[in-house]
């Protein structure tokens, strides 16, 4: 059989288009409702619980055919569909992640200079900073005060909402900043969020003891007391995120791409959440994982790396009458397969130099398979057997599914990782697969449409599969 890359939209019939375009609606709503890893778990469980989810601890004895969810600690999620055999024949799991790159507000953040209240950030994940000046940005999370109470916050892009920006020198005195390498043109310590102008009041009133230089940052204070209910000190246990403020867009005049915030990874969380809703009662049960962290390396109890999965594991395992022992846990984890599924770099021509193009992953030409990922001679990457990979394989072409493999650039240009590692480590047979994206990394990632519908028809296979 000849190995061909093809084109999803070339031959593509009517109902394939539809079933392409009717699918990106919601994702991209998915895409809006969750800029943080914490929205993206709230949507989640709405989602399941539309489609007849019940909590996982709120059951009792478990057969075939439920259908549970599970949150770890607000950020971290997983569903699923419980099998026609026992857990310890190995189950099916299509783990991805909903955590993205962004600013992070550092914990004493607010200060002001020149008559201008600014926030420090401290950035998350791999980004070039320089793309996160002059755009509009909000700040979403929560604000978690003293008595345990949670104040979610989300300002900067709904309708006629305020926004925010980080300031960029004008081209007119940039002579020396357009002369440094991209790296340092804009500073980590530079990504300051300018928040406000106006001073607190007049002299004479209640604010008379503060400070004259503090007016600015006072005058913020004062409107997050009256509009959220937080102090100063409220800003120490919080987690605001700071991403950008548009909404997802259809991109191009065929509307045959999306143009968003957050597609790395949320791209592969949509569709694997929307395609474990969707699953008839499978063989192998099928557990639709959500993590967070993946952008900083997996770590903490809300990452790849915790026990979450485990848990998730022996709690099923439980009430499906098998055995919670090391053995059952073990036996289940040794005979299950998991898609690790994250984004892949889509070959750009605007970029050719740094790409291998036989071997890379191309828009429009279906989910993308990496048997490894990694840098440097495979570090860090799970390489997948090639078992596993005749098997994924077998299924896609079984159900139909535009598919292709993909490395992540030329071998000396750089690489990446993915959670794929480890799931891999608890022995579990783990391939990479996603969608190939452009632009990956920056605030405006471009996926084509073709790619998410078909990641969704790869994970319904992959749930279905009779092997
Ligand atoms: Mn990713
Ligand atoms: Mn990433």
């Amino acid at each position: 059989m000849k190995y061909e890359v093809k084109n999803g939209w070339t031959n593509a019939d009517e109902e394939l288009k539809k079933a392409v375009y009717d699918f990106s609606v919601g994702y991209m709503d998915f895409l809006n409702r969750g800029k943080t890893e914490r929205e993206c778990v709230d949507t989640a469980v709405e989602l399941a619980e539309a489609a007849g989810f019940k909590p996982l601890t709120a059951c009792g004895a478990l057969k075939a055919g439920d259908r549970v969810y599970a949150v770890n600690k607000h950020k971290g999620f997983a569903a699923m569909v419980i099998g026609e055999k026992p857990m310890t024949e190995g189950i099916s799991i299509v783990g991805s992640h909903i955590d993205s790159p962004r600013l992070d507000l550092k914990q004493n953040p607010l200060y002001e200079a020149d008559e201008m209240a600014f926030l420090k950030t401290h950035y998350y994940g791999g980004i070039k900073k320089y793309q996160w000046t002059a755009i509009p940005l909000a700040i979403h999370g929560v604000v978690v005060k003293q008595n345990g109470e949670t104040v979610k916050i989300a300002i900067g892009d709904e309708g006629d909402d305020v926004t925010f920006v980080i300031t960029d020198l004008l081209p007119h005195l940039g002579n020396s900043q357009m002369n440094k390498p991209a790296y340092s043109f804009i500073e980590g310590e530079n990504l300051n969020i300018l928040v406000g102008s106006v001073p607190l009041g007049d002299a004479g009133e209640e604010d008379k003891d503060k400070k004259e230089d503090k007016k600015f940052k006072a005058n913020i204070l004062k409107l997050l007391e009256e509009k959220y209910g937080i102090d100063e000190e409220d800003f120490t246990s919080a987690e605001l995120e700071i991403v950008p403020a548009f909404k997802a867009k259809d991109l191009g005049l065929d509307r045959s791409m999306i143009g968003a915030y957050g597609h790395d990874d949320r791209v592969c969380s949509y569709p694997n959440l929307r395609a474990l809703l969707d699953a008839p009662t499978p063989e192998h049960t099928a557990l639709c994982l959500l993590t967070d962290k993946e952008e900083v390396g997996s770590m903490g109890n809300t990452g790849a790396k915790s026990r979450f999965l485990e848990l998730v594991i022996l709690e099923l395992l439980s009430r499906t009458g098998e055995g919670t022992d090391a053995l059952s846990l073990n036996r289940c984890l040794d005979r299950s397969l998991c898609l690790s599924a994250d984004v892949s770099a889509a070959y750009d021509p605007n970029f050719a130099s740094v790409y291998e193009k036989t071997n890379s992953g191309r828009m429009n030409c279906g989910i993308a398979v990496s048997k490894y990922t990694g840098s440097h001679g495979k570090s860090g990457s799970n390489d997948a057997p090639a078992e596993l990979m005749a098997k994924v394989r077998g299924i896609f072409n079984g159900a139909g599914v535009l598919w292709h493999t993909a490395e992540l650039g030329k071998v000396d240009e750089g690489g990446g990782g993915t959670i794929a590692q480890f799931v891999a480590d608890l022995g579990v047979d783990t391939i990479d697969c996603g969608v190939p994206m452009l632009s990956m990394h920056s605030p405006f990632e471009v996926a084509g449409k073709m790619d998410v519908y078909q990641c969704y028809k790869a994970f319904g296979a992959f749930f279905n599969r009779k092997i």
